[in-house]
């Protein structure tokens, strides 16, 4: 009888929990860049936002539950309507909201392989799929500026683009950046660890010390953090390389804390990515 009411009760505060964090209020903050150019935050993949006499260009629409409060945050920054819609990657806390705002008459633009991940995703709609996409390339001539969205192999995924304000000088990253944080990698959706190192300094060519950084996830940037960041990608590298290269085992490498005690220390290690999960990557793909 005892152990029955403690499960239940423990079942009982288990759903009051889930309960709880279903109900959690995202509010969606915006934040300045320059004269036409807003980062907004929710929930999922950070929203990149250009306005002005052209229209609306919005950068990513994490979940679609969010769509209505993120639409309210772009009406009190602009009046005219949302002309396109890019996307970073197919991850769903980037492209959730994508069929609420195709129905908004948007054209989606994005990468080839995204146009295929989302069309294999049974839980996404024809109506979240790009309806323009590219290879390499391609530049939009919006607000009195070139957005120069380009394309880097295998990073974070296989359809990964970063995308570039000439003009305003800002970069948005997607998911080649988590800041402050150790980043995901997907490996199952082509990502890796070299490509992902690789994007970034294909990145470091473009910006300069001015450059306002949007990442996939955290706060907004800058050039000399996106250094840090890429100096730690690099140190883990090497040391994962070093363990392979000696006959490690992933189980090994994986229980190695030492590799990534620097970081760790330093707070790099975070709920979805944790220094273990960072290990096992950096050794599964490096091991290839
Ligand atoms: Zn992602």
């Amino acid at each position: 009888m005892k152990l029955y009411k403690s499960i239940s009760t423990f079942l009982i505060f288990g759903f009051i929990l889930s309960a709880c964090s279903q109900n959690k209020e995202v509010t969606i903050k915006t934040h300045k860049l320059s004269e036409n150019i807003y980062m907004l935050e929710g929930q999922g993949g950070n929203i990149g936002i250009s306005i002005g006499e052209d229209g609306v260009l919005m950068i990513d629409s994490q979940f679609a539950k969010l769509t209505s409060k993120i639409l309210e945050a772009i009406k009190n920054l602009s009046d005219k309507p949302i002309k396109f819609l890019a996307n970073t990657h197919h991850h769903g806390d980037h492209t959730g909201g994508n069929e609420n705002i195709s129905k908004l008459d948007v054209n989606i633009i994005a990468h080839d392989n995204i146009y295929r991940r989302v069309k294999n995703n049974k839980r996404q709609t024809d109506e979240s799929l790009p309806t323009i996409t590219f290879n390499n390339k391609l530049s939009l001539y919006i607000n009195g500026e070139q957005v120069i969205a380009m394309h880097f192999d295998n990073a974070h995924t296989d359809g990964d683009s970063m995308l570039y304000f000439t003009k305003s000088n800002v970069l948005h990253t997607g998911d080649i950046f988590f800041h402050n944080r150790y980043p995901y990698i997907d490996l199952n959706s082509g990502g890796s660890v070299t490509g992902y190192i690789e994007a970034v300094k294909g990145a470091m060519i473009l910006i300069d010390e001015n450059t306002k950084i949007i990442p996939g996830h955290g706060n907004l940037s800058n050039k000399k953090e996106y250094e840090t960041f890429l100096k730690m990608l690099i140190n883990l590298k090497s040391n994962v390389l070093a363990e392979i290269k000696n006959g490690k085992t992933e189980e090994e490498v994986t229980s190695n804390t030492s590799l990534t005690k620097t970081y760790d220390d330093l707070g790099y290690s975070w709920g979805f990515i944790t220094s273990e999960k960072i290990r096992k990557t950096l050794y599964k793909s490096l091991k290839k």
